[in-house]
């Protein structure tokens, strides 16, 4: 993922906003640690967040970052802060873009998620991806040369509890959220929630055809009532839950006007031509709001 100036901005307002984040210089660029022990990768709005965290028995990682030269420098930093090996791998959804690099962690890695995630994966895979990404330079295609698919060693039903050394990790299944199969992870203890992709950081979302808009919104309110302090998305920058309350004010905005302007006897099409969200302007990935209509049409017209 190429990074351009004008999207460091937001996401560097927002860093700002959460003010327990600590940068420092010698974690690499993109890399930031949000509590002791706990590690992400996030450089802006749209690279792939990946994370771990540290425990006395071992490292527990959140997906496996966008770019395998990505999931490399998160190897060498996980070599430089411990020695303990990579004992889990959760994925918070089944695109390849967080699943893909599993081969560099896995194995020793475990992978986990939830219920359909395996079958999701296969359902998705792209054989070419690797070879489009080897084609971008020698260093990529060097990094790729052990690449294979990994689905989940271990699938869990709905919820699961991982004790790992000192820590404990709470894994919440989301249905209909994101992806084929959705999973939070929860650290009570620390107070941080690594959230996934159902909200990101002020981007309008790339929804596919089974995400359900009032599962979405349930998702906020499991997700809020947890009360974390430190909220990692899928794609942007450590945040709070200021995220969901700004993806519930969009969503309940869209599914207003797409439901006035079906109420008006209005087609499908004729909305997605005359629907605005001008008080989003600012976030990006615009020119996904037809999905979004797509989606909010489903949930207004049942
Ligand atoms: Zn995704």
């Amino acid at each position: 993922m190429k990074t351009k100036l004008g999207l460091l901005v937001l996401p560097l307002v927002a860093l700002s906003c959460a003010g327990h984040v600590a940068q420092g210089p010698e974690l690499g660029p993109g890399f930031s640690k949000v509590k002791d022990g706990i590690y992400v990768f996030a450089p802006d709005q749209t690279t792939t967040t990946c994370s771990f965290v540290v425990t006395e028995a071992g490292v527990l990682m959140v997906d496996s970052c966008n770019s395998p030269l990505d999931a490399r420098r998160m190897s060498a930093l996980i070599r430089k802060v411990t020695d303990k090996p990579v004992v889990f791998l959760i994925d918070t959804e089944t695109h390849s873009d967080h699943t893909a690099n599993h081969f560099i962690f896995s194995p020793p890695a475990t992978v986990i998620n939830h219920e359909g995630a395996g079958a999701g994966m296969k359902k998705e895979y792209n054989p070419k991806r690797a070879a489009t990404l080897a084609a971008q330079s020698p260093e990529m295609r060097e990094a790729l040369k052990e690449e294979k698919m990994i689905p989940p060693h271990i699938e869990y039903k709905d919820r699961m509890t991982i004790n790992l050394g000192e820590r404990t990790f709470e894994l919440i299944y989301l249905k209909n959220v994101h992806s084929f199969a959705d999973t939070v992870v929860w650290m009570p203890k620390e107070r941080v929630l690594f959230a996934g992709s159902a909200a990101n950081v002020r981007t309008i979302l790339n929804l596919r055809p089974t995400v359900v808009l009032p599962d979405v919104l349930a998702g906020y309110k499991v997700m809020k009532s947890l009360n974390p302090e430190v909220v990692i998305a899928g794609h942007g920058q450590p945040t709070t839950t200021i995220i969901f309350d700004e993806y519930e004010g969009f969503y309940n905005l869209l599914m207003k006007r797409v439901g006035e302007m079906a109420a008006q006897g209005k087609s499908l099409d004729e909305v997605k031509k005359e629907l605005k969200m001008p008080e989003y302007a600012n976030w990006q990935g615009q020119d996904r709001l037809g999905v979004n209509i797509d989606a909010a049409w489903k949930s207004v017209k049942k």
